[in-house]
């Protein structure tokens, strides 16, 4: 992947049967035969990373894990390492994810430590930062991101093996999206405090009619997308907006 070539990264959350899923990325990989601009990666269920694999053969479109686990191995019952996802095909893993963040209660040191695994595996960690909707009201989203990118981030970062998905809570699923302002205004922050070189991604409801504007601004290196990924037309023309 090219420096700061934009990525479009399809997080498909927990959808998908193996039927659809491999529909869904043998529609993904015949689109991506076709010219485009950007990265593309898919990030399925676990289930289905092997059959997606399959599926991407011979295409250009990546595939990443939407978590991983710290250690290597052991007894943390279901639970999947970096290093079975990097087995599986993966190239890249996402950790702190908002979801995971707010409903299984991860913290910052936790999405360090699996930053970490996927490094160790070998996987570019793609780092979720966003803030939920009162500290976006109160003023201190650039406070919050920056203290969960500080936090989240292990040493040794570089550009090569890290993207950051700014993915605001409030955004994420609701149809919301912030504003192109409030967005530049994010990334710029970001910019200042990670690795020159690193892809920022904007993530929160981003779908085929808001992505040229948002993939236009100069800070935003593509788009992390859930639940327009689900359909590989509109994920198809996501990345056709690609600058
Ligand atoms: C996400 O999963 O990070 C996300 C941005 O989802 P959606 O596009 O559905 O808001």
């Amino acid at each position: 992947m090219g420096e700061r070539t934009q990525l479009v990264a399809g997080n498909w959350k927990m959808n998908g049967l193996a039927a659809d899923g491999v529909a869904l990325a043998r529609a993904v990989a015949a689109r991506a035969a076709e010219p485009h601009r950007c990265d593309l990666l898919v990030c399925p269920p676990f289930t289905l990373i092997a059959a997606v694999a399959e599926a991407l053969a011979g295409s250009d479109v990546g595939l990443g894990g939407q978590d991983c686990h710290a250690a290597a191995s052991g007894a943390f019952t279901g639970c999947i390492s970096a290093e079975m996802l990097r087995d599986a095909g993966c190239s890249h893993a996402i950790v702190g994810h908002s979801e995971r963040r707010h409903t299984c209660g991860e913290s910052d040191a936790d999405v360090r430590a699996k930053a970490e695994a996927a490094w160790r595996a070998g996987l570019v960690a793609i780092v979720c930062v966003g803030e939920i909707r009162a500290e976006r009201e109160a003023g201190r989203a650039v406070e919050i991101v920056s203290a969960q990118l500080a936090g989240s981030l292990p040493a040794g970062t570089g550009a090569a093996k890290l993207v950051i998905a700014y993915a605001p809570v409030w955004a994420i699923g609701t149809g919301l999206t912030a504003t192109l302002a409030d967005i530049a205004e994010i990334h710029a922050a970001i910019r200042r405090q990670i690795p020159a070189g690193t892809r920022i991604l904007y993530g929160g409801s981003v779908n085929p009619r808001n992505a040229a504007e948002i993939l236009a601004l100069p800070e935003v290196d593509g788009a992390l997308v859930g639940g327009a990924s689900l359909k590989a037309e509109d994920f198809w023309a996501i990345a056709q907006a690609a600058r």
